[in-house]
């Protein structure tokens, strides 16, 4: 199936690339591309508000997809799925709607010393306005949690506990039901960044019983600039609108103004309509192919975990334990930006730095790593060329045939 999937990236039909950057974006497959095109050939009109034909259909296409979208994660009803330009858009949509957060009870807020800068900050900033404590679950020396930790971090004074499902840093699939479950003795409100999650793992918000799960089309095939919040119903009725203006209004007086109920009272001026289509179709594409997705993943990472063994000085981060197909990688005394540098040489795309989780990877004893991240239309070939390109990148490091030491000054 592995090429099977390919053929359906048109990416790849134009250059000859091993792609394993997917943890930052995904390609797009050919009906997510149509479906955005075929709204802007046949239906482009702004939603909910013209009574002409066109308009009708554009709103209606822009509903379904928020039926979509909530089916794709188990949620109660599409009036529970706000659009947002992303993950992070969407975190801190709820961060700064808690403003005026008199139905949450508490002043501490938990976050897990993995989380990318996305489920920190907004949590940092809003704690400083406030007046509030940030707490932060620690991680051992591989990045898991020290859910040990939680017996002295919750207590009724937790009013936000703020997690990943999946840390894009390291690809760990996180105990998130035991902390959502502990979360929930002390009644503090849980949100899940789910970014990382949604393109690999089947996810169900009502059996995890959060209160917020957001994520971002882009990392599951969908366009970039469009992503959800999902909310139980009582806690966006009790969360602030942050953006005011045209759609999530019902009257408006030059005095005052009234919102629409949830969702629309999130959804200020004219939404990205077309990539709220795009991102139905995603869902629609990774709904199809559930089952091969999953299989062909597992059989990736499984070649992948072997890629780089055997080649001195390579380890890999938090090896043990549930993951997506992402690998994060250092190297004794080799700088990761060289060894990426020679890997994209070689016509191989990965991803070195902090990954947008700098205290973790601080945490960790490193300033950066080299991230390999997988998507359907890898195959294994693609696994086979990192391996040969890593241990020739490797080698010539060490040889410093690339840069060697200067040689006698000329006399
Ligand atoms: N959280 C995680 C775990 C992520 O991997 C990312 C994307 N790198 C984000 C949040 C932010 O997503 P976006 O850039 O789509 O807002």
């Amino acid at each position: 199936m592995s090429d099977a999937f390919r053929s359906l990236f048109p990416a790849f039909e134009a250059i000859d690339c091993v792609y394993l950057d997917s943890a930052a974006t995904t390609q797009k497959p050919q009906s997510v591309l149509d479906a955005m095109q075929s709204y802007y050939i046949n239906t482009n009109a702004n939603v909910h508000r013209g009574a002409y034909q066109r308009a009708q259909q554009a709103t209606e296409q822009f509903e379904q997809a928020r039926e979509t979208v909530a089916g794709f994660i188990h949620a109660p009803s599409a009036s529970n799925i706000v659009w947002c330009k992303g993950t992070t858009d969407g975190i801190n949509l709820i961060a700064n709607g808690l403003t005026d957060a008199s139905w949450v009870t508490g002043s501490r807020i938990l976050v897990s010393g993995s989380e990318h800068h996305a489920n920190l900050i907004p949590w940092q900033q809003l704690a400083k306005r406030r007046g509030w404590q940030l707490d932060i679950l620690p991680v051992d020396h591989n990045g898991i949690w020290q859910l040990e930790a939680l017996d002295t971090l919750l207590s009724a004074d937790t009013a936000v506990v703020a997690i990943g499902h999946v840390s894009n840093a390291l690809g760990v699939i996180n105990p998130l039901g035991e902390v959502l479950q502990r979360a929930r003795l002390v009644n503090a409100l849980t949100v899940v960044d789910g970014a990382q999650a949604v393109g690999h793992l089947d996810v169900d918000v009502q059996a995890l019983d959060c209160d917020f799960y957001v994520f971002s089309a882009h990392k599951m095939y969908g366009p970039t600039g469009i992503g959800a919040v999902y909310g139980k119903t009582a806690c966006l009725d009790a969360l602030q609108p942050t953006q005011f203006g045209g759609e999530m209004v019902v009257e408006v007086t030059y005095q005052n103004a009234t919102f629409q109920p949830a969702p629309l009272k999130f959804e200020a001026g004219t939404p990205a309509i077309a990539e709220v289509i795009g991102f139905a179709a995603a869902v629609g594409f990774m709904q199809q192919y559930r089952a091969q997705l999953q299989t062909h993943e597992r059989l990736l990472l499984e070649a992948l975990s072997e890629a780089f063994h055997g080649i001195d000085g390579v380890s890999m981060l938090a090896a043990d334990g549930p993951r997506i197909p992402l690998v994060s990688l250092v190297f004794e005394q080799l700088d990761c930006q060289d060894v990426a540098i020679l890997l994209d040489r070689q016509g191989i795309a990965v991803r070195t730095g902090h990954h947008c989780a700098m205290p973790l990877i601080a945490a960790l004893g490193h300033t950066a790593t080299l991230r390999v991240s997988l998507g359907c239309y890898n195959t294994l070939e693609d696994i086979q060329r990192f391996a040969l390109a890593l241990r020739s990148a490797v080698q010539q490091l060490r040889n410093d045939t690339l840069f060697p030491p200067p040689g006698p000054m000329p006399t």
